[in-house]
């Protein structure tokens, strides 16, 4: 999803790009791949809008309009209302939830079509030479590609990265996140839930109703990596018990709708995001924990910069593939990524437990934020990713 926004970002900036990916898009469009549906922040769709997606995504896409955030059965809880935002954001929704495999489907439809953008599916890229003034990066089907300017926009496990000798600091969560989309009886008024408990977050997320008008939220469910298994092999209605025990009756008789999918959940941070007519963007670069929704939106983040100062070096006759460049880039997307990292392996440390003296000072840092509203409006700014030095794109305005 980040490499594609890239490409898109890029060609709407007047550059050329080859896309690799070993998966033909339209197999990561279609329903099995991908059943997490994102937390979209407001700024990431603007994004998304200047690239063209939005328009083709909007259809699947439910504001989110209210957060509550709870521990356990503590009835404590931080109540963040969009109405709260003050008047210059009067209206606005916090962000939205959209699922993946509908950011996928657009995402494939403009890529397919974009002019400027050739995609070259079901090939790998294996190695990487840098030089002056093309990089090339050989595929695993013989072919070579010269560029001033190489991504690696190849997830986690980033070949890219390995192949610069770019070390990372990483580790595993001892934690799996369960998704699924679930279909209730209540409607869920916009309302996106987080309540902590001892084995890790539990969300459940806004979606659209689906055609036959059945409410729909997508549950995000962090559960012990050694439990996760169990949980996935559990009946429809034994796992839809499950769940409804975590959160009560609020959303009336709740069913599972399709597959259940487990992610293992993982923590890397890339030594440096640039090297030799390299960049590393999203997942390739940085990977969070998802108790807040932000990985997607980071990487976002990352596509509006990166496009950026490449574009803008390019129309001013620089080598926007250069170190001069990339490290503009580095510069800009590092405090970020780390100050996001950091909170929310943190957050999920502190509450991710059921010490009681720990969950007696959280509750207590719940209730203080909760009575702090120029902190809480803060914070509602982090989440819509409108705080900071935003790229053009991210403010939505065009490259
Ligand atoms: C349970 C869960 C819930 C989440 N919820 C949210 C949320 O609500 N909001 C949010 O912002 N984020 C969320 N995230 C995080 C978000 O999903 C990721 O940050 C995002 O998907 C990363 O995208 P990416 O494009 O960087 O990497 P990836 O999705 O990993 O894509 C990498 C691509 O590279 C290709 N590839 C890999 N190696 C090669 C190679 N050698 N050659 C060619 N192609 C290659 C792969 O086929 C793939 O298409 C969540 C994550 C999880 C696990």
């Amino acid at each position: 999803m980040v490499g594609g926004a890239l490409a898109l970002a890029l060609a709407t900036g007047g550059l050329a790009v080859t896309l690799v990916d070993r998966t033909p898009l339209s197999a990561m469009a279609a329903a099995p791949y991908d059943g997490r549906a994102s937390a979209v922040a407001y700024a990431s769709q603007r994004l998304l809008a200047q690239i063209g997606l939005w328009q083709l995504v909007e259809h699947a896409a439910e504001p989110i309009l209210d957060i509550r955030v709870s521990d356990g059965a503590s009835s404590l809880f931080l109540h963040y209302d969009h109405r709260d935002l003050g008047a210059k954001m009067a209206g606005a929704p916090f962000g939205w939830i959209v699922e993946n495999g509908a950011i996928r489907q657009g995402l494939a439809a403009m890529l397919e079509a974009a002019p400027a953008v050739q995609v070259l599916s079901q090939v790998r890229a294996e190695r990487l030479t840098p030089g002056d003034p093309l990089a090339e990066l050989a595929l695993d089907d013989g072919t070579v590609l010269a560029a001033p300017l190489v991504v690696a926009a190849d997830g986690t496990d980033s070949r890219l990265r390995g192949q610069a000798r770019i070390a990372a600091v990483q580790w595993r969560y001892p934690q799996d996140g369960i998704v699924c989309t679930m279909g209730h009886e209540a409607p869920h008024d916009g309302i996106a839930h987080e309540r902590f408990l001892p084995a890790g977050p539990f969300a459940v997320l806004p979606m659209t109703d689906a055609p036959d008008g059945t409410h729909r939220s997508s549950i995000v469910w962090t559960e012990r990596e050694k439990r996760a298994p169990g949980m996935m092999r559990l009946s429809d209605a034994a796992f839809g018990a499950e769940m409804q025990r975590r959160f009560g009756d609020w959303y009336g008789a709740v069913r599972v709708l399709g597959g259940r999918w487990r992610y293992p959940l993982r923590l890397l941070h890339a030594e440096r995001y640039v090297g030799p007519r390299l960049a590393l963007i999203g997942d390739a670069a940085h990977t969070i924990h998802p108790i807040a929704g932000q990985g997607l939106n980071l990487g976002l983040r990352d596509v509006a910069a990166l496009a950026e100062v490449a574009v803008d070096d390019r129309r001013l006759g620089l080598d926007h593939g250069g170190l001069t460049t990339l490290e503009r880039y580095e510069r800009w997307r590092r405090p970020d990524n780390v100050s996001l990292m950091a909170a929310t392996d943190g957050l999920n440390r502190l509450f991710s437990n059921d010490i009681g003296p720990v969950r007696l000072a959280r509750d207590l840092g719940l209730a203080a934020v909760e009575r702090m509203p120029g902190l809480k409006r803060l914070f509602m700014q982090h989440a819509m990713g409108t705080v900071g030095d935003l790229p053009r794109l991210l403010r939505g305005e065009a490259l």
